[in-house]
């Protein structure tokens, strides 16, 4: 099956990425999909019984701030230690000298693509950043970059964050610029929707599917869409069931870095 998803790379001109959890899991991205892994992390939210999902949302930023932001300090604090794996540069090296146009779709919101130097002209982070931040309220459809790590004082044994970012325009609080749980107040990104529809319009020879949960399944029913036009879909995940979506015949069971790694051996050079 390597070879055959490889030669599908090789001849592909035109190919499209939709990444999830899977692909940066390998970085030691947690997921959070897995309740238990949660908990453990986070003994103080344990005991007051909030769960990712809450903790993920604008109620959380209205009544339990300083939780809230705790939760988001602590994934921009870990992303910051970690570091995207070779896979995203194989994506990119690909990018840069196979193809003649990608993109890539992602629900991540480590922007381990764009670190890793994939082009942010070629990334949709359709459920946001955490390397960005917008206002709470909002006052406007503003939204800015803030790499910073620290960025808020965090105590680990509460896990409650204070020194909250301020909006510069009406100066209440910002938030992370992420499409949260129960979200009306998101603010998107025109540009990198813009770009994605403008990929979209002319015709992709490739899909790879990597990571995905059905828990989110965005990117399966994108993929869905182009096999149903007949178009190759390559899905790279560990568990065979997440398949179940696109139900595509070139399945990799195996891990994003280690899938990447094994296809880019089998390229001819
Ligand atoms: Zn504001």
């Amino acid at each position: 099956m390597i070879e055959t998803c490889a030669r599908l790379i090789a001849e592909a001109d035109r190919v499209l990425f939709l990444t999830s959890a899977g692909m940066s899991a390998d970085s030691g991205i947690p997921t959070f999909r897995d309740k238990e892994g949660y908990w453990r992390n986070f003994p103080p939210f344990r005991q007051k019984g909030l769960e990712a999902q809450e903790l993920a949302s604008p109620w959380a930023f209205q009544n339990v701030l300083p939780h809230a932001w705790a939760f988001y300090e602590w994934r921009r604090r870990n992303a910051h230690e970690n570091r995207p794996h070779p896979g995203y540069d194989i994506i990119n090296k690909w990018i840069d000298t196979r193809f003649v146009d990608a993109f890539i779709h992602t629900t991540n919101t480590d922007g381990y693509h764009i670190i890793s130097g994939a082009s942010p002209g070629k990334v949709k982070e359709v459920h946001g950043s955490m390397w960005r931040l917008q206002c709470l309220t909002p006052c406007s459809q503003d939204f800015w970059d803030e790499p910073a790590v620290p960025l808020c004082d965090l105590d680990y044994d509460t896990m409650e964050a204070s020194n909250f970012p301020l909006c510069p325009r009406c100066g209440s609080i910002a938030r992370p610029h992420i499409l949260m749980f129960g979200d009306w107040d998101y603010v998107g990104h025109a540009e990198q929707e813009e770009n994605f529809m403008r990929f979209g319009r002319e015709a992709v020879d490739l899909v790879i599917l990597v990571g995905s949960s059905g828990g989110v399944p965005t990117n399966d029913y994108i993929a869905l869409q182009y096999k149903q036009a007949r178009i190759p879909v390559i899905n790279i995940n560990l568990d065979p069931a997440a398949n179940g979506i696109v139900n595509t015949e070139y399945l990799l069971t195996m891990k994003g870095k280690e899938a990447f790694e094994n296809l880019d051996a089998h390229l001819p050079g």
